[in-house]
């Protein structure tokens, strides 16, 4: 009587205690609360650990986000640290130079590490322009928009009382200032705040400072904007465009003074014919005509309706050049032009051609060489000396057909552009490439933003004729 209490007790006492213990233990392991956060993975190596939480806690000192993990995994202790994209350039920079095509390897051949290119993080580079500061680069653009210290765009302001540096290091030096004046009247822009870069041709621009440098000294060399494209690794139309603008500017700001100003001076006057037809959509024209047939046919002086463009030219000794590019050649085109550009009594060589007949007319002391008779060139006043002649001008044509070769054809609505474009580097051919270099960005930023896009699209939608400056 007594045991079987007893054994029953027991055995549910057991039963209690294991199923408590149980619930306790599975109670105290499954419990959420008493397990670290979730998302806070925890090393087993409490030294692993600090370290970790003092690496966050720098971090967030920087102010810097951590990069992601899966970045950190990529990135191996010996691994050489990239010389073009580390950490302390600009991010800009980064983005346009990852941006072209990514650098060849280096062939590995069988006798490995020995086989390697020792200079293979130098050969990722552009050249020495990637080992100037980019912040120098952006001062000696801004000196050259700003030649006399910095005006708001909006309303003109000079004085440094009211316009103020916000952020100096805006695009890694470009800087972003606010006019007072505008922040008080009334937001134009943002607050009044403008670029050096607000209000020119190039506002707006996403391209970095040294493919702009890169690309403006590729201008002023004359190369091709397709070899230019893969040298600064921009995409071929960024350097199309840019290229367009800095002909407009070049076209735009010609100099139209007289070329003669005493009568001592000695002007060649001539004329040339550069074959250049409709090529693709350039100007917004319909290819309405048969292909043209290689060898074009000479017949008679070549005008805009026969493909081969009359280019005029006046050349002073020891002087400049100036270009016209004309529908048609004839002395009612030509008259104005000569009577801008040179002084009445000064000499004027020229060769047999009927137009210039006009000039012995007009009060010029003028003198002609026979090509068709054989001549060249004459000594007139006896001294041994054959003054008369115009081989300098025809010199220049030499140097025009080769610049226009480079690009492979252009087509005639642009070609007023190129020969303003030969015209200015002819005129600049005792200077250096670093002096022409600066020119090409003045004249690019004394353009008229308004009037650039006007002339661009004049070019572009076949308004021809008010691109050349005299037609038919
Ligand atoms: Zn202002």
């Amino acid at each position: 009587m007594k045991r079987t209490p007893s054994l029953w007790n027991i055995v549910l006492a057991v039963l209690l205690i294991v199923t408590l213990t149980q619930a306790g233990q599975q109670r105290l392991i499954w419990d959420g609360r008493l397990m670290p956060p979730g998302r806070t993975w925890q090393h087993r190596n409490p030294r692993r650990n600090r370290e970790r939480w003092a690496r966050r806690l720098e971090a967030q000192r920087r102010r810097l986000p951590l990069a992601p993990k899966r970045k950190r995994r990529m990135k191996r202790p010996d691994s050489p640290p990239n010389t073009w994209a580390h950490r302390g350039q600009s991010p800009v920079i980064f983005r346009s130079v990852s941006k072209g095509r990514a650098p060849q390897k280096p062939a590995t051949t069988v006798q490995g590490s020995e086989a390697e290119d020792p200079l293979a993080d130098l050969r990722q580079g552009r050249g020495l322009i990637d080992l100037i500061e980019e912040r120098r680069l952006w001062e000696m653009l801004i000196r050259i928009v700003w030649p006399r210290g910095p005006i708001c765009p909006h309303c003109g302001e000079r004085d440094l009382h009211y316009l103020k540096e916000i952020n100096p290091d805006y695009r890694g030096g470009l800087g972003r200032w606010q006019c007072r004046v505008c922040a008080e009247a009334g937001d134009p822009g943002r607050g009044g705040t403008f670029t050096p870069l607000t209000g020119t041709v190039l506002e707006g621009l996403r391209i970095d400072v040294r493919t702009l440098w890169l690309i403006a000294a590729s201008f002023a060399q004359g190369q091709a904007s397709v070899e230019t494209a893969k040298e600064a690794r921009v995409n071929r139309h960024t350097t199309d465009r840019l290229f367009r603008l800095c002909r407009a500017a070049l076209y735009e700001g010609r100099s139209t003074e007289p070329l003669a100003l005493t009568i001592e001076d000695i002007v060649e006057l001539d004329e040339v014919y550069i074959t250049a037809g409709l090529k693709g959509r350039a100007g917004g024209l319909e290819l309405e005509r048969e292909p043209r047939v290689r060898g074009l046919k000479r017949r008679g002086r070549g005008t805009w309706d026969s493909d081969r463009l009359p280019v005029f030219g006046l050349i002073c000794r020891r002087g400049e050049v100036r270009l016209f590019v004309l529908a048609n050649v004839q002395t009612e085109t030509i008259r104005p032009i000569v009577e801008q550009m040179v002084q009445r009594g000064a000499q004027v060589y020229t060769d047999g051609y009927c137009i210039y007949h006009f000039l012995s007319r007009q009060g010029y002391r003028h003198q002609f060489v026979n090509h068709g008779a054989g001549q060249y060139a004459l000594d007139l006043d006896g001294d041994g000396r054959c003054e008369v002649h115009c081989n300098t001008v025809e010199c220049t044509w030499s140097w025009l057909r080769q610049m226009v070769r480079t690009y492979r054809g252009v087509s005639k609505v642009y070609l007023p552009l190129y020969v303003a474009q030969f015209e200015f580097l002819y005129n600049r051919r005792q200077q250096n490439q670093w002096n022409r270099t600066l020119d090409v960005l003045q004249m690019l930023f004394q353009l008229d933003a308004t009037r650039a896009a006007d002339l661009l699209r004049q070019v572009e939608t076949a308004e021809f004729a008010e691109v050349c400056p005299v037609a038919d």
